[in-house]
């Protein structure tokens, strides 16, 4: 069937950073065909996901552990090369050798059930029910399925504090951060207790005037290798929140912070010295309720993101906790809708692993609601002899 305006599709994936990939990859291996049976569509302007943004002093040598995609290997690459490149260069190679034809820069805007050229109510049953229509800016699409990978990137987290319109400072958020030089000379406050925080901070105070950390708890560091086995036990720990239908918490306050040399040596100068966090900010710097003060020229919060998802707001999927609630991939309340890089799935490793229960899990649930089409078939076929 078609409908004026709208291309119909069997599955679309919005995003395509490590999660939305790996699903593109198993999507095709599982049959489907790219711009025929699926679409990717990604709103950023290159091959590379969130990579492309982050900070050009991140290094690929400072990424902990960026498994590959699917089918093919990261290697040879420079380690002293910044990310964004490194792994740029590697999801374009990638998208090109596997044909997955991703449309960008294509903004997905809202994600609603069923659509067509005039919503209302019975719109569903006009696109032969069961449908949801994805609006975009390239036009709509109407899936059977839908795979949303949008990590959180898009959504940088601020915490509100009392006083920050009257801060003669600059305050940004560490998605904004675009390495050390800009803070020569400045006193800066870093506000967060995650690995962003902790690699900037330390990079900020080798050429800042001061330095102040500041964060919610105090931090744990974590000594030794990252193994299978905590691996394990930190995404379980988030997949009981996200089966409650609570939204995912930080990585870090699963993981602890990594022990590197750099951190050792940061730790020993006095860099990480940390305290909880200020009450206010003040036209000159920050305040704590005993009274004591710091003043700054900037305030940097790296205090994380969320879930990128405001796009499936129509859908309702949100439970009252706040978060979606999960099973596996998918979300309790549609089958049709699957979310990989979100919640336990969000790290490279997590993104590959999801991307294919989403494609297995979309693969078993269209081949099943394909099965009353068929014996539709047999029935009016025998009514016809
Ligand atoms: C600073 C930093 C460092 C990290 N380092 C590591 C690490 O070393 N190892 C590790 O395993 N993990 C790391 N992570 C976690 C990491 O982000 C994930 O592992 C992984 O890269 C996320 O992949 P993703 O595909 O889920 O999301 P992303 O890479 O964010 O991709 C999402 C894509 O969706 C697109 N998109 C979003 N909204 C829309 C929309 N409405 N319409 C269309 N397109 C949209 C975006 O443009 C983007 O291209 C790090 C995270 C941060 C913030």
């Amino acid at each position: 069937m078609n409908y004026t305006g709208v291309r119909e599709v069997e599955v679309v994936v919005i995003g395509a950073g490590q999660a939305g990939l790996a699903a593109a990859f198993h999507l095709r291996r599982v049959g489907y065909v790219p711009d025929r049976d699926f679409v990717v569509l990604d709103h950023s302007p290159r091959p590379g996901g969130a990579w492309q943004f982050r900070w050009p002093t991140l290094t690929f040598d400072k990424v902990h552990g960026m498994h590959a995609l699917p089918g093919m290997e990261l290697t040879g690459a420079d380690p002293l090369r910044p990310s964004s490149e490194v792994i740029g260069a590697y999801f374009e190679r990638y998208e090109r050798t596997f044909g997955l034809r991703v449309h960008r820069p294509v903004s997905v805007t809202a994600v609603r059930e069923g659509g067509g050229e005039s919503p209302g109510p019975d719109a569903g049953k006009a696109l032969g029910g069961g449908r949801l229509l994805v609006e975009t800016s390239e036009g709509d699409y109407a899936g059977r399925a839908l795979i949303n990978a949008t990590g959180t990137w898009d959504r940088p987290f601020w915490p509100r504090f009392p006083g920050q319109e009257s801060f003669g400072g600059r305050q940004l958020h560490s998605s904004r951060y675009q390495g050390p030089e800009e803070f020569r000379g400045a006193r800066v406050v870093v506000v967060g207790g995650g690995t962003s925080a902790v690699q900037q901070l330390t990079e900020i105070a080798r050429v800042a005037a001061a330095t102040t950390w500041v964060t919610r708890r105090p931090p744990v560091f974590r000594e030794g290798p990252f193994g299978a086995e905590q691996g394990r036990a930190a995404v379980a720990l988030v997949e009981e929140r996200v089966r409650q239908g609570l939204p995912p918490q930080s990585v870090v306050s699963v993981t602890g912070l990594p022990m590197t040399e750099a951190v050792r040596r940061a730790r020993e100068s006095g860099v990480l010295e940390r305290l909880p966090l200020f009450a206010r900010l003040t036209p000159t710097g920050v305040s704590w309720e005993d009274g004591r003060t710091v003043e700054a020229d900037a305030v940097l919060y790296a205090t994380g993101f969320r879930p990128a998802i405001d796009h499936l707001a129509p859908l309702r999927l949100r439970e009252p906790g706040g978060g979606i609630r999960m099973d596996g991939t998918r979300a309790q309340r549609d089958p049709r809708i699957h979310l990989v890089g979100y919640g336990p799935s969000a790290s490279t490793i997590g993104a590959h692993r999801a991307g294919r229960a989403a494609a297995a899990g979309i693969g078993r649930l269209l081949a099943a609601t394909e099965q009353p089409a068929e014996e539709e078939r047999e029935w009016a076929g025998s009514l016809a002899s």
